[in-house]
């Protein structure tokens, strides 16, 4: 019986996992969970999922939430969050956030002992290098929950790392993958949010529609599999079935295919090196037909180019580039900047920060710090034209 602490628990990937468990009664158990303020949600998950304790961010929430449970205990906050994340009665971390919040969750799971299951790119995206320390100091195994970066885990089995010629990352393009840039100048905030293939949530849909995501994956592969930027490709493939692939030394590839549902990589990240039986969406190649693939075109997909350029570079920019993101997505989907202000955002903040070296979290707080505070003033600036 696998423990686990279950952070982000009402998102999609949360929902999710609570599937994977209650159709494993016998392999999990979730003794902890969080969730931001989906207060509903929680309590829908609640009559479900027996934990002694959870998290929730506003401390009013936590107050009355004791009332209406009170033989459960309540945290709050992101403090409360670490606090789940050191606690001593578990194995894995399941790291469900969204956004650089992820990030000290995952650092302190690690420190004291717990694997962790990642779902949280960012963490890997700002702190990968710290993250990559920390697991190598306490000896402890970082589990992809991502579907690219799950595919490339499972093309891995069995074959030497050394053997390795290149990963080949598969992106669907997003919603707007037939667009000319042209056509994004007016784009909406509905038509974004309706990815043709994957059901997820709000941020990370955006950022799929600028390919910002498909950066971080870039990024997240990097200091998963230990590999250099130019050792990383990434492959259009609109149909979503191969999602991912490695390429060895003689030039064999191997690619994992599937439905487009999370609860895959969710349930491999968390029974490695088992397969278990998973009830999932019927998946017919036949039904598919035919497959594609193409180059990205980075002039088109800025983004997608900027996250070599920070990864290359190293030091804060990953840091500068996640955190400009958050704020600048945020702005799109509160209708306060047009889509392609996203990219001008994102690429001015990494060509603006003044380079620092990263080596303790301090560095990683002022990086954030400084990512947020320049698009702030961006969107301010471009109000007042
Ligand atoms: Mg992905």
């Amino acid at each position: 019986m696998k423990r686990l602490v279950l952070l982000g628990a009402s998102g999609s990937i949360g929902t999710q996992t609570i599937d994977v468990v209650l159709q494993h009664p016998d392999l999990f158990e979730i003794i902890a969970l969080s969730v931001g303020h989906r207060i509903d949600v929680l309590q829908k998950i609640l009559e479900k999922v027996d934990v002694k304790v959870v998290c929730v961010q506003a401390e009013a929430d936590a107050v009355k939430l004791k009332e209406a449970y009170p033989d459960k205990e309540f945290l709050h906050g992101d403090a409360g969050l670490e606090t789940l994340a050191e606690r001593n009665d578990y194995d894995v971390l399941v790291n469900a956030l969204v956004g650089f919040v992820g990030f000290m969750p995952t650092l302190k799971a690690i420190e004291t002992g717990h694997d962790v299951a990642l779902a949280n790119k960012e963490t890997l995206v700002v702190g990968g290098k710290l993250i990559y320390e920390a697991l190598h100091k306490y000896n402890r195994s970082l589990y992809p929950i991502d579907s690219e970066h799950s595919a490339i885990f499972q093309c891995l089995q069995g074959n030497k790392h050394s053997q390795v010629r290149r990963l080949l990352i598969t992106a669907s393009g997003g919603s707007f993958r037939n667009r000319t840039r042209d056509q994004l100048k007016d784009v909406t905030v509905e038509q974004a949010l309706a990815h043709p293939n994957w059901s997820m949530g709000a941020k990370i849909t955006i950022d799929s529609a600028d390919m910002m995501n498909k950066g971080f994956e870039v990024t997240e592969a990097h200091w998963l599999f230990d590999l250099d930027y130019d050792h990383i490709d990434v492959v259009m493939h609109p149909e979503s079935v191969v999602h991912s692939m490695v390429e060895y030394v003689d030039h064999s590839i191997i690619a994992q295919m599937g439905s487009a549902d999370m609860r895959l990589p969710i349930q491999y990240a968390l029974t490695w090196p088992e397969r278990y039986p998973l009830e999932e969406k019927k998946f017919d190649l036949t039904e598919i037909g035919t497959l594609h693939f193409e180059k990205p075109d980075t002039r088109r997909f800025p983004l997608l180019a900027l996250a070599y350029e920070a990864g290359k570079k190293g030091g804060n920019l990953d840091a500068v580039m996640n955190s400009a993101n958050e704020v600048a997505n945020a702005a799109f989907r509160k209708g306060e900047i047009p889509f392609l202000m996203i990219e001008d955002i994102i690429i001015e903040a990494v060509h603006k920060a003044p380079f620092r070296e990263v080596n303790t979290v301090q560095d990683l707080l002022d990086a954030d710090a400084w990512g947020r505070e320049f698009a702030l003033a961006y969107i301010r600036k471009a109000g007042e034209k």
